[in-house]
């Protein structure tokens, strides 16, 4: 790796999992990551809110009291991403609680909060055009493009060229809303794709998946935008 100064680090293997500064890089800057800045809300308990047991999700989310607090959240402002802590999403996320679980919301007098002295906390999500994480090895952008240009011109065409893989390159990032879920597996796929070992997901996972699908898309959607 080569900052301004010279060599940085090298290590027969990298794999760059920074989120949305995953795309910082010469080789990884084409790749389409997306920023979803987003807060989760900690709201005191009362003793009667105290005894929810169990985490309640669908629209947000509610967690059992930890602490003398409730976590509620989690708020989505889409292409944004600044980590500072809002009293308006603070009162969304209440908002939120009203509609998700009313019960629990008079329970915890949740109308009676003022969202400008509630505690939490803010970050950014990474995600992708399609939503999908973005996990596995990576080919050489131009290179990619001079191998597979043939499909540009028709895209049915079964070519057997192997991909211009940059050796010892994987990424794993773009995990969204959910890379408490996903991250794990997402290991595994990078670790297996390392070894050239078979993937722990089928294959049609491990291209819906693929650092390489959007290069291959934008070279297909040439062909359909090519006139007849
Ligand atoms: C408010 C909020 C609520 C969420 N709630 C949930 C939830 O309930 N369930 C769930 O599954 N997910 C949730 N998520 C999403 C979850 O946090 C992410 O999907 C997950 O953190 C992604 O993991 P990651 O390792 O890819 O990225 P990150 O956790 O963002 O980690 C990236 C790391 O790279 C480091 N980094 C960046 N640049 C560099 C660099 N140049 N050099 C070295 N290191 C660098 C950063 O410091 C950071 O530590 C939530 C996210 C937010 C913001």
């Amino acid at each position: 790796m080569l900052g301004a100064a010279g060599e940085l680090a090298s290590a027969p293997v990298v794999i760059l999992a920074a989120a949305q500064e995953t795309a910082s890089l010469d080789v990884t800057r084409r790749l389409p990551l997306r920023t979803i800045a987003g807060q989760i809300t900690e709201m005191p308990a009362t003793a009667e809110s105290a005894r929810l047991a169990t985490v309640v999700t669908g629209k947000g989310y509610v967690a059992p009291a930890r602490r003398g607090r409730h976590t509620v959240g989690a708020t989505h402002r889409f292409g944004e991403a600044s980590t500072d802590v809002r009293a308006e999403e603070h009162a969304e996320n209440i908002a939120m609680l009203a509609t998700l679980v009313p019960n629990l919301f008079e329970l915890a007098r949740a109308a009676t909060l003022d969202p400008a002295v509630l505690a939490g906390r803010a970050g950014v999500r990474c995600t992708s055009p399609d939503t999908l994480p973005i996990v596995g090895p990576l080919a050489d952008a131009a290179a990619f493009e001079r191998t597979y240009a043939p499909l540009a011109r028709d895209a049915s065409l079964d070519l057997r060229d192997p991909a211009p893989w940059l050796p010892g390159l994987a990424i794993t990032t773009a995990h969204g809303s959910r890379g408490l879920v996903t991250a794990m597996l997402a290991a595994e796929i990078v670790a297996d794709a390392l070894e050239s070992a078979p993937g722990p997901v089928p294959a049609s996972l491990l291209a819906a998946v693929h650092p390489n699908r959007f290069a291959l898309r934008a070279l297909v959607r040439r062909e359909r935008r090519a006139p007849a």
